[in-house]
């Protein structure tokens, strides 16, 4: 519930690839977030964006 994915391509969309295993985040609200490891970068994180 209120877990979109990129199915629905609205609030979530693969950016960037992930640092330390390459696959495509996604790029939600304020957060890079990897599936393998989670939150990756924020928007307080300097490597953001
Ligand atoms: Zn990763």
């Amino acid at each position: 519930m209120g877990d979109a994915d990129e199915t629905t391509g609205e609030s979530v969309k693969r950016t960037r690839p992930c640092p330390y295993c390459g696959t495509a985040m996604v790029h939600r609200h304020c957060e890079y977030v990897c599936p393998r490891h989670g939150v990756v970068f924020d928007c307080s994180d300097p490597f953001y964006g």
